[in-house]
């Protein structure tokens, strides 16, 4: 008998709830053994329902930039619940809200907000079709844009094919519009265009893919992207629904000087709570309803509580030296893993941009879903446990990027890599 709070809960999770979790990857499939269930979490740390502490790398999958239950965030939060949990009618927070994105994301003038990462893809797919009149979209292998119908796609056999749906009760027709290509490969994308251009509704990527692991974009695929949707009148749609105010204050689209047209965002404007968004030019906006032709709605978009949580954590990225910050705690672990690797003889390499980071068993870092998928899983899952064990906790997936928050300091990730350093060793 286990006396394991953790394993007790999953046992009764199990009962109530499809594999005793409301998001797959929580349950720990891909590395065998059982979640943590979570008690409680502040700064860097969350600690589980058998009270030990873990040094978190997942920060709730990107939202905990400014670390878990800030005092400012939590504060306002709270004063904004006092008020009220939600009204079904607009709020002069919400316009503060948009005008702080417009302001931030470079190509953004336009913003609607909503509850989801998936709602903020959805609907900017739904407009780029409304906007273009067309109906094929291109995705990339590995890239991840939440559970919607038509982008839960995996690559079709061969070049130019259209995807077989990933997910059972997605029909076959209802993904015979998305092409899905080889992330980095632009020749791919040429020819798509060359042969679909006038049918190419949108062009979806995550500019920096944190869902195959960490892996960048080249500039060339990038603005090859930019340049093809241009030529043939096509929208593209930068999802930076994790690298948005992740890798930068402006978001990849600022890194590497592309502007898309439409955005997606999420995770770190929600600052824990479920906010989302897409937006860009005025002109493409105007197509959404209630001016244009293009419907989307939301009972709880621009809810009050967690806009209030969104806007003060907007607000704390924007103090000075806070990315300059975050990018040297994410290159301080990824060099020290590598290093506590090398020493013990480990093939591993680690990279990292902004305040996102990616752990491979690999020699190098990979370029796109099929380099990730030759790295060693088995070893991946091995290192997760072991550096559970010493009280780290990792995203449990060999093909997830990990995130740092503000207050993972010096301290914090030196005691990561003296604990990588034990591991690896053994
Ligand atoms: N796009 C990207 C790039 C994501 O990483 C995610 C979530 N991990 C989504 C979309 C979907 O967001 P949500 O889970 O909030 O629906």
């Amino acid at each position: 008998m286990t006396t394991s709070k953790n394993d007790i809960l999953f046992e009764r999770a199990q009962k109530s709830t499809p594999g005793g979790v409301n998001s797959p990857v929580r349950a720990f499939r891909s590395v065998g053994g059982t979640p943590r269930f979570i008690t409680r979490a502040e700064g860097p740390y969350f600690w589980d329902a058998d009270g030990k502490r873990y040094i978190d790398y997942i920060g709730s999958w990107g939202p905990a930039i400014v670390g878990h239950a800030h005092p400012q965030v939590v504060k306002a939060v709270q004063e904004a619940a006092t008020r009220g949990l939600s009204f079904g009618a607009p709020t002069e927070a919400e316009i503060e809200m948009a005008e702080e994105i417009c302001r931030l994301v470079p190509s953004i003038e336009q913003v609607r907000l909503v509850s989801s990462g998936t709602e903020a893809t959805m609907s900017a797919l739904r407009l780029a079709r409304g906007a273009t009149g067309r109906d094929k979209i291109v995705k990339f292998e590995g890239c991840y844009h939440g559970h919607a119908d038509s982008l839960l796609v995996k690559a079709g056999s061969g070049l130019l094919t259209f995807g077989n749906p990933t997910s059972a009760g997605v029909p076959e027709d209802f993904v015979k519009h998305t092409m899905v290509l080889d992330y980095n490969n632009v020749e791919a994308v040429r020819a798509a265009f060359a042969q679909y251009g006038q049918e190419i509704a949108c062009v979806i990527v995550e500019p920096v893919a944190g869902n195959m692991n960490l892996i960048k974009g080249t500039p060339e695929f990038l603005g090859a992207l930019r340049e093809l949707c241009t030529a043939h009148g096509a929208v593209l749609i930068f999802d930076e629904v994790m690298c948005g105010f992740r890798v930068g204050l402006g978001g990849a689209q600022e890194l590497y000087g592309i502007q898309p047209d439409l955005t997606a965002l999420g995770k770190v404007i929600g600052g824990g709570l479920p906010v989302a968004a897409f937006g860009g030019s005025q002109e493409l906006m105007s197509k959404m309803s209630p001016v244009g032709a293009v419907y989307q709605a939301g009972t709880l978009s621009g809810n009050p509580v967690a806009v209030a949580a969104g806007m003060t954590t907007l607000k704390l990225i924007q103090q000075p030296g806070f990315y300059e910050g975050l990018a040297r705690s994410a290159r301080r672990l990824a060099d020290g893993l590598t290093a506590a690797a090398q020493e013990a003889g480990v093939t591993f390499c680690a990279d990292a941009e902004g305040g996102m980071f990616g752990l491979y068993f690999s020699a190098t870092p990979p370029n796109n879903y099929a380099e990730m998928m030759a790295g060693d899983r088995d070893k991946f899952n091995v290192f997760f446990h072991k550096m559970l064990d010493e009280g780290v906790y990792f995203a449990p997936a060999a093909f997830e990027a990990g995130f740092v928050s503000a207050q993972h300091d010096d301290a914090v990730i030196d005691a990561t890599i003296a604990a990588a350093k034990t591991v690896f060793a053994s």
